[in-house]
């Protein structure tokens, strides 16, 4: 029998400045701190933001294939719940740890105030890499720790979605185990489920349709040609591969794609199709032929005109903001940039589209489904991408006149916008009791 070590919680976080694990809930809790200080948040409601209102970790056993039996630690924390029930992603990796929940949970609830979607943040995860599961542990591990969050998740109350290591498939295996609970189905529990048990047209693409939208704006006001234009793209799962194809689609190059498991480079441009199909038979793009090996350092510091970085958090760090070449970052990922990275770009003039706008198109279509659920009624993928549009327009447009206004980066107007209606519900909503 072997077992997961369980991650443990870091009370007092350190935000490096320069290493390579930079801690995910201090650039939160820093990022935060600065919003309410512009804002003068009141005292209290800043100390409510500061903490996750709620906050599960779960240890579970699952039978493996050859008989033994391992205790896998997973979480689910919902950061705030004053402008509705919690929504949010479930992560399967490795480096999942409740600091990293925590401050995943604390961008959903910006996130969703930000584009104006009536739920608070949560986020969960499960410490494990997937790919070394088989397809009948992946399914017991997701229908055991889908019975853990029961006393969390619901329609009403919280409603996951996927993330890192999780798909479709794992949604409706976590649906199916809900469901049999109740004794009905009950396919607003999740969302990014597949579309024959109540899943959206368009979600699968949205966050990746989203990441593209935003680096067209951007591009377009800071007068970068995206036709033609080099783009660097680290992360080639959901929101890498489909951000790819669609600025591919439009004339963009994409010189370089980057994963775990390596990156490759072409100045010309890669066959984003070619690609995708070779990621998907060897696992990842490393090896693809024609292309030059490239790691990951060195591809985010790769001349283009618009970096996506859409993997993990902390990548862009104060060690290497200074040596990025890009004119533009659209951030597919949650917290690819530290703070200090922030100011360093900033001060070097490079237009950063922050992840709380930029990678929103997933909980907006993610809102659509659950929509789409409790109502019974469906809608065609063409109305879902003009609603997804018409949303991901108008946050845009906003973020860019405040910060236009008042003289600061993207990020500052859109954690500026978000927070202000979080501290608005609390005081609106009062205290109980
Ligand atoms: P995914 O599992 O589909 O793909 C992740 C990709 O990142 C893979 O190509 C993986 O190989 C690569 N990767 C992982 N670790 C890496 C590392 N250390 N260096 C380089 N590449 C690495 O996940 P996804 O759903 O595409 O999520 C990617 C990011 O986008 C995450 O930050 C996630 O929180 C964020 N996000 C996802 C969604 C969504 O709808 N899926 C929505 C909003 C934000």
């Amino acid at each position: 029998m072997s077992s997961v070590a369980p991650a443990g919680a870091t009370s007092a976080p350190t935000l490096s400045a320069s290493g390579p694990a930079p801690n995910p809930w201090a650039m939160a809790l820093r990022q935060l701190d600065e919003a309410a200080t512009r804002l003068q948040v009141d005292p209290g409601v800043r100390a409510r933001l500061s903490a996750c209102q709620r906050e599960l970790t779960v240890n579970f056993p699952v039978r493996m294939d050859d008989g033994s039996l391992r205790v896998f630690t997973g979480y689910r924390v919902q950061h705030n719940l004053a402008r509705g029930p919690a929504k949010g992603g479930l992560r399967y990796a490795q480096h999942v740890s409740l600091d990293e929940v925590r401050a995943l949970a604390m961008w959903m609830t910006w996130k969703c105030a930000l584009v104006g979607l009536p739920y608070g943040g949560a986020k969960g995860g499960v410490i494990c890499d997937p790919r070394a599961l088989t397809p009948g542990e992946l399914e017991r591990l997701t229908r055991r720790f889908a019975t853990e969050l029961a006393v969390l998740v619901s329609p009403e109350k919280d409603i996951p979605a996927p993330d890192i290591g999780t798909d479709g498939q794992v949604m409706a295996w976590f649906m199916d185990t809900y469901s049999m609970h109740r004794g009905y189905s009950q396919p607003g529990v999740v969302t990014g489920k597949p579309v024959s048990i109540g899943g959206s047209e368009g979600r699968l693409e949205a966050t990746g349709r989203g990441v593209a939208f935003c680096a067209r704006q951007a591009a377009e006001r800071r007068h970068i040609p995206l036709a033609g234009g080099a783009v660097v793209i680290q992360g080639f799962g959901n929101v890498g591969g489909v951000a790819a194809r669609l600025l591919n689609e439009i004339g963009s190059r994409i010189i370089a794609v980057g994963d775990a498991q390596g990156g490759v480079y072409d100045p010309d441009g890669l066959d984003v199709r070619a690609l995708r199909l070779y990621a998907q038979e060897h696992g990842g793009v490393a090896g693809f032929p024609s292309a030059t090996p490239i790691s990951n350092a060195d591809l985010l510091e790769l001349e283009c005109d618009v970096l996506v970085p859409a993997a993990i958090e902390g990548q862009i760090t104060a060690a290497n903001a200074g040596r990025l070449r890009c004119k533009l970052i659209a951030e597919g990922a949650n917290g690819p940039t530290t703070p200090d990275a922030d100011l360093i770009l900033a001060q070097r003039g490079i237009t950063v589209v922050p992840d709380i706008l930029c990678n929103a198109g997933g909980v907006i279509v993610s809102y659509f489904e659950w929509v789409q659920d409790l109502q019974q009624l469906f809608w065609a993928e063409d109305e879902v991408n003009v609603r997804l549009r018409r949303i991901m327009g108008r946050s845009f447009d906003a973020m860019w006149e405040r910060a236009e206004a008042s003289q600061q980066t993207l990020r500052q107007a859109a954690l500026d916008i978000a927070v202000a209606r979080v501290a608005e519900a609390i005081n609106v909503r009062g205290l109980y009791p």
